[in-house]
């Protein structure tokens, strides 16, 4: 039996189909890569977003990663061949490699070229992963270094310690917004109630963390006419979160009319922003709306102020906006219509924050708490290693 990967078998029909979307996605980004250089990163995103339905960031990676792609003609010559290799496989491999230095391409195009030569018959597809963990190893070994592993293709995690060098870690957090807000609200008042560091209230709430009772207070909006409370910058609370979170409540009655004469939006406008916007509102584009500026639709006039004249813009999309680059209008229904580079259009509806629907606070927040727990308790084992008590 001639050697070949299960997933692209020829005999199974889902295999045999699987070739061929690898085919039509090659069809499909490849050509899009040609002469990319001296295109303008965030307006080709956006064109091409608008014109294939994926975000603009996964677009960029695409393009970039097939334009590396052309320059290994080995692994090139064998996907035209086989169809082996998709777009995640191609994305994350090939965008890794494109930040090595070209004159490794050649020696990385032939070890990489034997590695995804399959050898048996039915035999597995590497993941990226796995590609990815021998393209480091290749690198490690023309860079002269260990290993490389970690440096690339990092999965987020919950939980993840990293090292920062001089004897110093870091250890981040990731969790979902409002859990996030009410821990940092958590460690600051720890901070304050005992007069110590951030560092310091952070280790005393995993050490000590029996002795302290806090109590984190979040402010909420309500909207008009509903009981939804709303967290600027973090979603919708459900009503047994209430309870929990103690939620102050601002009324948004009447926000949607106001005008203000200031140039700066006033704090119950951009609550109310946060919500009708939920992410940046640039073509293709979803940073999230905290990272967004309130861009006047028609240039600030010393009256028009208002949220039917607002719009949250990331940076970069403001800047293409401000460049006359992008240009858009803000509809009485909120949707935004933007004129493209091609002079092609494409609206973006508003995207309301999605309700945190499925799982209650109660049971994200044990189960990151179990995560913590765990944590904790690795680094006490480890401790306990690494310091056996005395006997
Ligand atoms: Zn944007």
């Amino acid at each position: 039996m001639e050697p070949c990967y299960s997933c692209l078998n020829p005999s199974h029909e889902v295999s045999a189909l699987t070739a061929e979307v690898n085919r039509m996605n090659f069809l499909r980004w490849e050509p899009l890569s040609h002469d990319l250089l001296d295109k303008d990163v965030d307006a080709y995103s956006r064109l091409l977003a608008a014109r294939t339905g994926v975000s603009a960031r996964m677009a960029c990676n695409y393009v970039m990663a097939f334009h590396t792609l052309r320059q290994f003609p080995l692994v090139l010559g064998l996907q035209r061949q086989m169809w082996l290799l998709d777009l995640p496989r191609i994305s994350l491999v090939f965008n890794h490699l494109c930040s090595v230095d070209e004159r490794h391409y050649e020696v990385i195009d032939a070890c990489l070229y034997h590695f995804l030569c399959p050898t048996k018959y039915d035999q597995e597809l590497p993941s990226a992963r796995e590609i990815i963990k021998h393209v480091n190893a290749i690198l490690a070994d023309l860079f002269g270094v260990d290993n490389l592993d970690g440096v690339v293709a990092r999965e987020p995690k919950g939980v993840r310690l990293s090292d920062v060098s001089e004897g110093r870690s870091s250890l981040e957090i990731t969790t979902d917004s409002v859990t996030g807000r009410a821990m940092w609200a958590a460690l600051k008042s720890v901070a304050k109630r005992f007069s110590v560091s951030l560092e310091e209230a952070a280790r005393k709430i995993f050490f000590d963390g029996r002795d302290i009772d806090v109590k984190v207070v979040v402010h909420a909006h309500r909207l008009e006419g509903t009981d939804d409370l709303y967290v600027p910058g973090a979603g919708f609370l459900s009503t047994e979160d209430r309870s929990r979170w103690v939620p102050i409540q601002r009324s948004m009655d009447g926000v949607e009319d106001k005008v203000s004469c200031a140039y700066h939006t006033p704090d119950d406008m951009k609550a109310f922003m946060d919500m009708r916007d939920g992410q940046c509102r640039g073509p293709s584009c979803s940073r999230r709306v905290e990272d967004t500026d309130r861009d006047h639709w028609h240039n600030f006039t010393g009256a028009n102020t208002q949220v039917s004249n607002l719009v949250s813009l990331c940076r970069r999309c403001h800047n293409l906006k401000s460049a006359g680059t992008l240009s858009y209008a803000l509809r009485a229904d909120g949707a935004v219509s933007w004129t493209l580079p091609d002079g092609s259009t494409s609206t973006n509806l508003a995207v309301p924050r999605s309700r945190l629907f499925g799982q209650t606070f109660a049971q994200r927040i044990e189960s990151r708490a179990e995560n913590l727990r765990t944590f904790v308790q690795l680094l006490r084992s480890h401790a306990l290693e690494s310091h056996p008590p005395d006997e």
